[in-house]
C-alpha cells in the first residue's frame, strides 16, 4: 500500500470522513505539493521543542477529529515568537476548543512554520457527479469569498490548461505584480495545479480537496492549510 492509501484507510478505519491537517499535508508532500514545515506535538513541552526546531515565528493549530474549520473555534494562533508564546497559545487553543465542544477529542497541536504574508491563492478540487474530479483556482480572501472570481477545469488538466486556469481569473493582473504586491511565481502555481490533478485522478476516494490558502511568492509557493474530505 502506498503512503497515501495508508493515510486514507487509517481515517476510514477511525470512522473519519476528513483527514487531519498533518495527514492532508503528508498527502500533499507525496504528490510534490509544497507545504509549510510542521510537527504534531502531544503536549506543551513537545510543542516548545518542535517550535525551536522549526524556528520562530511559528503557528499553533488544533489537531482534532471533531474540528474541521479550525479558526472558527479559535483553533489557530499565528506569529508565536518565543517559548512563552507557544505555551500560552497551547493553553488558549485547548480552552477555546473545549469551550465550543467539551467532548472534542484533542489529538495534539500542530506546530508549524509561519509562512511570510504574500499573495494568497486557492486550489480546490470537487467531484462533479457527471464529469468526475474537477479543479478550481482563484485568489484568496475577498476574491473567492465575495467576488467568486474562480475558474474550473475537469481533471486531468494539461500544463496549458493549468496556465489558462490562472490567466482566466479576473484578478490575474495582480499575480503579475501590482503596486506594492510582488509578482507571483506562476510556474510554481501551475505545478501545484498539475500535482493536485494527478492526486485527485489517482485517488477517486477524494470527495473534496482544499488548499486554502497557498502563499504565492516571487519564487515558489507554499500551502499553509490543506483539507481533504473523503467519499
Ligand atoms: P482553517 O481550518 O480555519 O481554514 P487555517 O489553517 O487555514 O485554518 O488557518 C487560518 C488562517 O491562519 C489562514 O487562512 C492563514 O491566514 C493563517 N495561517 C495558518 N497557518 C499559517 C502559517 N503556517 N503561516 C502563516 N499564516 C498561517
Ligand atoms: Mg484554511
Amino acid at each position: 500500500m502506498t503512503t497515501v492509501s495508508k493515510i486514507f484507510s487509517k481515517a476510514k478505519k477511525e470512522g473519519r470522513r476528513f483527514l487531519l491537517e498533518p495527514e492532508a499535508k503528508r498527502v500533499c508532500i507525496e504528490y510534490g505539493i509544497p507545504v509549510t514545515d510542521f510537527k504534531v506535538a502531544k503536549n506543551r513541552t513537545e510543542a516548545v521543542k518542535f517550535a525551536k526546531k522549526i524556528g520562530y515565528p511559528v503557528v499553533l493549530k488544533i489537531v482534532s477529529p471533531d474540528v474541521i474549520h479550525k479558526s472558527d473555534v479559535g483553533g489557530v494562533i499565528v506569529n508565536l515568537k518565543d517559548t512563552n508564546d507557544v505555551q500560552d497559545a497551547y493553553k488558549q487553543i485547548t480552552n477555546n476548543v473545549k469551550k465550543h465542544n467539551s467532548d472534542a477529542k484533542i489529538v495534539g497541536m500542530l506546530v508549524q512554520e509561519m509562512a511570510p504574508q504574500s499573495t494568497e491563492v486557492i486550489v480546490g478540487a470537487t467531484k462533479d457527479p457527471q464529469f468526475g474530479p474537477t479543479l478550481m483556482f482563484g485568489l484568496g480572501g475577498v476574491f473567492v469569498e465575495i467576488l467568486k472570481d474562480v475558474t474550473f477545469r475537469i481533471a486531468p488538466v494539461t500544463e496549458d490548461e493549468a496556465r489558462e486556469m490562472i490567466t482566466a481569473v479576473k484578478a490575474y493582473p495582480l499575480l503579475k505584480g501590482y503596486r506594492n504586491m510582488p509578482r507571483a511565481d506562476i510556474d510554481a502555481i501551475v505545478e501545484i495545479l498539475l500535482n493536485t490533478s494527478r492526486l485527485v485522478m489517482e485517488h477517486q476516494e477524494i470527495k473534496e480537496l482544499d488548499l486554502n490558502p497557498i502563499m504565492a511568492y516571487e519564487k515558489g509557493a507554499k500551502t499553509v492549510d490543506a483539507r481533504i474530505i473523503l467519499e
